[in-house]
């Protein structure tokens, strides 16, 4: 059970839950209000206070998600009629390579530093070939590679994304929005965005039999692992980790004690014959309670 944090401040905080790592550091977070980009030292010195409050532990970084909801001054996004399918995440890279590079390096300045050895992955993965140039960067500068599951094209080939990186982190926020061509941000289609949605739980499910069958994590880091509920059933559909916001983590581990790992597998086994978010909902509640 991980914790997402947005920086120092929020890892620290976080120290305080039973959580027992970071699970997702959304490092664009950090650069929401800066015009020009952070040089690699100031980078650095960020990255290194997640580090610090969470030595010893595994801490997974996620380089910049910057687009759509999130746009960043220095990441020069084009202008777009529709930003969620546009030039977002890793898209970024393609025409402004220096921005990854930059953060790559001072990701690994700051594990140099403290002696830590973070996880880095990158959101917003379509294609096998993005995986592989992003994992040959992190590897390049000793760092372990992975990347987010959140869009449908990445879960359906997972197998083959996996063929380049060393575990995979569910973002079920966007999994949802993408596979459900539904508007995260709109509350009026907030029934189609329900991670309870069986199109999603089953997209989850293929990501995480991919990773069980070459023996890597594949790790939840949507709101999706908040719910106590849902993430008995994530536990039972064999998903190897979760992290969710600091304010969750003692409930879902509280509820997480309370059943057994057959009861979550029952439950997922029941949440997969369903068709709609409702029943896959009642039917986890009446295995789990
Ligand atoms: C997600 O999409 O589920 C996710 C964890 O990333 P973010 O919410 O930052 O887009
Ligand atoms: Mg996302």
């Amino acid at each position: 059970m991980l914790a997402n944090v947005q920086d120092g401040a929020a890892a620290r905080a976080a120290r305080e839950t039973p959580a027992e790592g970071v699970g997702l550091f959304r490092t664009e977070l950090c650069f929401l209000n800066t015009d020009a980009e952070p040089t690699v030292d100031e980078q650095a010195q960020i990255y290194g206070e997640v580090l610090e409050a969470f030595a010893g532990r595994k801490v997974v970084i996620r380089t910049l998600d910057a687009g759509s909801d999130k746009p960043l001054k220095f990441a020069g996004h084009p202008d777009e009629a529709n930003p969620a399918l546009g030039v977002r995440g890793i898209r970024i890279a393609e025409n402004n390579p220096g921005l990854l590079h930059h953060q790559l390096d001072a990701i690994a300045a700051a594990a140099e530093k403290s002696g830590e050895q973070p996880w880095v992955m990158a959101p917003m993965i379509a294609t096998a070939q993005e995986a592989e140039s992003f994992a040959a960067q992190a590897r390049s500068r000793g760092l372990t590679p992975g990347v987010m599951i959140e869009v449908p094209a990445a879960a359906l080939l997972a197998k083959r994304i996996l063929e380049h990186v060393d575990f995979l982190s569910i973002g079920t926020n966007d999994l949802a929005q993408y596979t459900m061509a539904a508007d995260r941000m709109s509350a009026e289609l907030a029934t189609l965005t329900d991670p309870w949605q069986p199109a999603v739980l089953a997209l989850v499910a293929m990501t995480v039999r991919a990773g069980a069958a070459v023996g890597k994590p594949v790790g939840v880091c949507g709101e999706a692992a908040a719910d106590p509920l849902l993430a008995c059933v994530l536990t039972g559909l064999g998903v190897t980790s979760l992290s969710a916001a600091a304010a969750a983590v003692q409930g879902v581990g509280a509820k997480l004690a309370q059943v057994t790992l057959q009861q979550c597998q029952e439950a997922a086994d029941a949440v997969l014959g369903t068709a709609s978010a409702s029943d896959a909902r009642a039917a986890a509640l009446a295995v789990l309670g």
